[in-house]
């Protein structure tokens, strides 16, 4: 049984050129040339200053042609959970019918405020042997693995590979890289933040939470602190 938080975030694919095909999208809106023209005359320069523009003006439908797709395990069930209530963006995730849990037993998140205490952890990790033995107990029983899996706790660790355009994943970034939101979702959007940093900078350049370029609309729950990439705990949601 695995209780290791090792959660890994790659950006396994992406649209070719995301930046250029925002741009000739953006470009296209305003122009009387035609599109292979409009992508051939498209510098490194005014693509920067087309993408800055159509930020700045809200003309965000052109995002939506910059796809990019993720691979991610070592999340628990909390946070998939969480994930997929992001509609606009495609998952796959690693099924609980089809794929039984073998005798090593489930790989399980144990969340940090436990970890920091060795007794309330060791409380934690029985309940999770206990509800381990019960599930392979149920299939020694000939219970299907649809049914044993009733038994499984939050913290089972699941995969997803997640497929998202520019825009939604933008409005993902404001509302789970916040401090507000649960710090493993919000590890995990960080991780994805700094992945498509690296190949749309212009597109992502002030991604994150809404504090960065303006108020914090939180309120009375607003964390009032400075945000920071570097820093990738949240709070309970
Ligand atoms: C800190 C935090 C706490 C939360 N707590 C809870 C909770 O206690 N309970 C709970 O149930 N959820 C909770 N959520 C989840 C939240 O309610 C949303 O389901 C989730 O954040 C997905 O966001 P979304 O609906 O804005 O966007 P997405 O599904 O990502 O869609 C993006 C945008 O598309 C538009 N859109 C999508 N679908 C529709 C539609 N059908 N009609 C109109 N417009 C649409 C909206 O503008 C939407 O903002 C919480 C989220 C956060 C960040």
């Amino acid at each position: 049984m695995s209780e290791v938080n090792s959660m890994k975030v790659k950006l396994i694919n992406y649209c070719k050129d995301p930046e250029k095909i925002v741009a000739q999208s953006a470009r296209l809106c305003y122009s009387a040339l035609d599109i292979e023209d409009l992508r051939e005359r498209l510098s490194d320069e005014s693509i920067i200053k087309l993408i800055k523009k159509i930020m700045k003006l809200g003309h965000y439908s052109v995002l939506e042609h910059a796809t990019f797709t993720f691979a991610i395990e070592g999340i628990s069930r909390v946070t998939s959970h969480q994930l997929v209530r992001h509609r606009l963006a495609s998952f796959s995730q690693q099924s609980q019918r089809y794929v039984k849990i073998n005798e090593q037993g489930f790989p399980y998140i144990v969340p940090k405020s436990i970890e920091k205490n060795k007794k309330i952890t060791k409380i934690f990790i029985d309940a999770i042997k206990d509800l381990d033995r019960i599930y392979h107990l149920l299939l020694s029983y000939n219970i299907e693995a649809e049914d044993a899996r009733y038994i499984l706790p939050q913290a089972v660790k699941t995969k997803v590979i997640l497929t998202v355009n520019a825009r939604e994943l933008l409005h993902i970034f404001r509302l789970r890289c916040c401090n507000r939101a649960q710090w493993e979702i919000k590890e995990m959007s960080i991780k994805m933040l700094k992945a498509v940093e690296d190949v749309a900078p212009t597109i992502f350049e002030n991604a994150g939470p809404p504090c960065i370029s303006g108020p914090c609309p939180e309120g009375e729950l607003s964390c009032g602190k400075p945000w920071t990439k570097d820093k990738e705990e949240g709070v309970n949601e």
